[in-house]
């Protein structure tokens, strides 16, 4: 796919033909058999705005209707492509005017229309989804998930209601509620159901309390008029970014004897949960991982209860992690043996130092966490053990595991059922499929590179054929924290299979020295080296990795001398914005992009002594 980042898309195939995105919204158009290419289409994202993208320049793939190939972008476009060309038909901004918005997600279509909505709740942004006629991307509706400023008057009854679970200047920061990942339309019922991330900043303690409505929900809406019908909160003032925008599935299921229309989801807080899909009434939740310590449990209207002391304004360890024990990565449900599959994470941790002194900036992220907390629960986190990433199957109708598979490595990829094989890839690169009704391993295959997003299965001419993205990225693979198995960079392709399959799979290694080199000399204290660390954790380790050791992104130990001589221009003038390298200009001053420098410089020597990367 000629990139070396993530790749997240879950392909479509219509007459032969899959349609799938790669990194920055290349669209793809591939021959489904050969895997030849019929066109591609390049959005030109523009780069220097890699700042505000949290989580990669990832995509998760394109909507299918009536001829059309829609697509939409980071810089928030939703755009329509001629299926057979490429040519794009129509372009709309969705966002509005230059805040930090982001779309990473695949639209949906619904009545004839395009359905997206977006990210940006880290920065600070009023979440929304957005519909446009699907023929002339005439603009239909937007349905906002979190109240606006009350002196401009509430768009609807529903964001008065909202407004009263806030506290102070709520708007100011947009208030988050980003609507992300995981539109599902139901067509009989007519509604339309997303998810919404956190609120803006992460912590209530300093948002001053309240549940924050509609953020971290599970909302439907009217696909006629986006008019809100019902909605389930998950975590109700949330305070660990637990996002409810893990995607949502609809099923028939039994339950205690009544015929329920469900709408189930594997919530990032650790909660599965099963709602009425019709009235949002909730049917039953139960955690899906061990070692939950933010809530003790649900009471029986499915509200969490929650644990004392977790979300005050002193720095905490909780677990589920922001990452969550489950995120944006599709599960499958099989009407044949009834059960979920999803990859769960168990036991990931996560600090949470909320900043006393937070004050929405435009300029940074807004999380509101402390980003030079430098206490004891640092060093405490280092010690806890390491998370595992395992394959789940759930019983729905039981809320409990059928069965599960710990595998090698954190993170493990999108789900597919199809017949009784369940498929998945993972971080290690390793596509495997087991029996859907015991979890028993039935075949692997080593892609090469790590696999985050879903296999998808088709027929061509009455062959069946098995295809996945194999692209290892996202923020777990950046950030590249030690204690996550094994991983594995590279560039990304699409694979395909079938039973006699006899194609040879080419070795495609990022090339990276064995050891570092550092081209200049470190002349700074331990204290200025320490600062840099704190630094380099805060505004650098999202990208280029914990503790300077990176995934697949360049590792800055290996810096040669012309970067290590020109690092300021880099960090503060933004002399690489083209490559996705921002400008750090109104986050950082001179003197610490030379603390950051010295800490990646006694890393760079620590490395090149043979000191293990740490750990
Ligand atoms: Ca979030």
């Amino acid at each position: 796919m000629g990139t070396p980042r993530g790749l997240e898309a879950t392909p479509l195939i219509k007459d032969g033909v899959l349609y799938t995105t790669s990194s920055w919204d290349v669209v793809h158009a591939m021959n489904a058999k050969t895997g030849d290419t019929l066109w591609t289409h390049d959005p030109k994202v523009p780069r220097d705005r890699a700042l505000f993208y949290c989580c990669d320049v990832v995509n998760r793939g394109v909507a299918l209707y009536r001829g059309k190939v829609y697509v939409a972008t980071l810089d928030g476009r939703l755009i329509a492509l001629d299926e057979r060309t490429g040519a794009p038909l129509w372009s709309v901004d969705t966002t509005e005017g230059g805040k930090p918005y982001s779309i990473t997600s695949a639209p949906r279509i619904a009545r004839g229309m395009v359905v997206i909505g977006n990210g940006g709740s880290e920065y600070g942004v009023r979440g929304y989804i957005s519909a446009y006629d699907a023929q002339t991307g005439k603009f239909a509706w937007r349905s906002y998930t979190v109240p606006g400023d009350p002196s401009r008057g509430f768009e609807s009854k529903a964001m008065e209601a909202a407004a009263k679970t806030w506290s102070g200047d709520y708007w100011k920061a947009g208030g988050g509620g980003a609507a992300w990942e995981g539109i599902v339309y139901d067509p009989a019922l007519d509604l339309l159901y997303f998810g919404t991330g956190n609120p803006t900043a992460w912590y209530r303690a300093i948002r001053g309390g309240g549940d924050s409505l509609y953020t971290a929900s599970i909302v439907a809406v009217h696909a006629g008029t986006g008019e809100i019908a019902w909605h389930f909160q998950t975590t109700p003032g949330d305070n660990w970014d637990y996002d409810a925008t893990q995607p949502l599935v609809q099923a028939d299921l039994n339950i205690h004897g009544v015929a329920r229309k469900v709408i189930m989801q594997a919530n990032k807080n650790g909660f599965f949960y099963v709602l009425d899909r019709k009235t949002g009434e909730f049917l039953s939740g139960a955690p899906f991982v061990s070692g939950i310590t933010w809530a003790t449990g649900l009471d029986r209207k499915g509200r969490p209860l929650e644990a004392p002391g977790v979300a005050t304004i002193k720095p905490v360890i909780v677990s589920p992690s922001p990452d969550g024990a489950h995120n944006w990565h599709p599960m499958a449900f099989s009407p044949q043996t009834g059960l979920v599959y999803l990859p769960a994470k168990v036991g990931t941790q996560s600090v949470h130092a909320p900043d006393p002194k937070w004050k929405y900036d435009p300029n940074n992220v807004n999380i509101g966490l402390d980003p030079m907390y430098d206490g004891e629960l640092n060093a405490k986190l280092q010690t806890m053990p390491p998370a595992t990433g395992k394959l789940l199957a759930w019983d729905p109708v039981a809320g409990k595991e059928a069965w599960s598979v710990t595998y090698p490595t954190l993170e493990g990829g999108g789900v597919l059922v199809t017949g009784n094989l369940v498929f998945q890839g993972r971080a290690d690169g390793v596509l495997a499929a087991y029996r859907a009704t015991d979890g028993k391993e039935l075949w692997k295959f080593d892609t090469g590179t790590g696999i985050i997003a879903p296999p998808v299965t088709y027929l061509v001419e009455g062959v069946q054929y098995i295809s996945v993205m194999a692209g290892w990225g996202g923020p777990l693979a950046l950030f590249n924290p030690p204690g996550s198995g094994p991983v594995k960079p590279g560039f990304g392709r699409i694979v395909t299979f079938t039973l006699d399959g006899a194609a040879k799979l080419r070795a495609l290694p990022l090339s990276r020295k064995s050891r570092p080199d550092p081209p200049i000399a470190v002349n700074a204290s331990k204290q200025v080296v320490h600062e840099g660390e704190l630094l380099y954790t805060f505004h650098c380790a999202p990208c280029h990795g914990l503790n300077a050791v990176a995934g697949p992104l360049p590792d800055l130990r290996y810096s040669g001398k012309e970067v290590m001589d020109g690092i300021e221009d880099i960090v503060l003038r933004g002399t690489r914005a083209e490559s996705g390298m921002p400008s750090f200009q109104k986050l950082l001053n001179a003197r610490q992009v030379r603390a950051i420098q010295s800490y990646i410089l006694s890393r760079a020597r620590e490395s090149a002594a043979g000191n293990p990367p740490k750990p």
